[in-house]
């Protein structure tokens, strides 16, 4: 995708590209785009929110308060934010406070500190639980195989009833047998939530299911530092 071509046209083009994976894999459903913001510069998100662009991604708690707390704060009510990087147990009550949606449930420590944050801040966050579907070390998420018993901590402890998956597939690997297991997972637990596909393959994770794709560089340009 061309850097210089301006916001509106870049995301009309991966709407229109989403569509057109929707088509191929006979799905009437539509999938959402998220706009991961992360260190794109505020005119980018400004011409992002002129172009009509209503749900965004955000890795950091603290980048996202500044953005959407204090910049673009005219704006928050009528935005979906939602948090796609790891998220510290001592950031929990912010990023409770901030998000609609946190995507990266990724641990029984972290569980228990949202339910605390909730009860203080008032309000709870709609959950998707991070799959390791590569099952890396590095990585954040639950193992596949320990997805149903985690599922059932969550409800029999905590009263959390995640409203679905997510994943970031292993970089060196070929996405689509890892956008495959976790709609496979989903599915088997009658979640209704598929986020996965970023700007290198959204349209495979679109065709294998997903409801959410969040991409960043395609839709605002490259990112100068990550
Ligand atoms: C940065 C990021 C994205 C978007 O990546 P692009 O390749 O720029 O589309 C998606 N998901 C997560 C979790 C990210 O950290």
């Amino acid at each position: 995708m061309s850097d210089d071509l301006p916001i509106a046209e870049k995301r009309a083009s991966i709407l229109e590209r989403m569509a057109g994976a929707a088509k191929r894999a006979g799905r009437a459903d539509r999938p959402v785009l998220v706009a991961v913001s992360k260190v794109q510069p505020d005119v980018r998100i400004k011409d992002m929110l002129a172009a009509g662009q209503k749900t965004f991604g955000e890795n950091r708690v603290q980048e996202a308060q500044k953005r959407w707390g204090e910049t673009f704060a005219a704006h928050r009510d009528e935005i979906e934010l939602r948090l796609i990087g790891p998220l510290q147990t001592n950031k929990t009550e912010d990023a409770v406070r901030l998000f609609d949606v946190i995507e990266t449930l990724d641990r029984e420590k972290l569980a228990k500190a949202l339910v605390k944050a909730a009860e203080k801040v008032g309000r709870m966050p709609r959950l998707l639980v991070q799959v390791n579907t590569g099952q890396e070390d590095q990585k954040a998420g639950i193992a596949p195989q320990d997805v149903e018993a985690f599922l059932a901590l969550l409800k029999a402890e905590y009263d959390i009833i995640p409203e679905g998956l997510m994943c970031i597939p292993p970089v060196d690997e070929a996405a689509s047998p890892h956008f495959w297991l976790l709609k496979k997972l989903a599915d088997e637990h009658g979640l209704k939530t598929v986020s996965m596909g970023m700007s290198g393959d959204f349209e495979t994770a679109i065709e294998l299911g997903a409801t959410h794709v969040r991409v960043g560089s395609a839709l605002f340009g490259a990112r100068d530092y990550d």
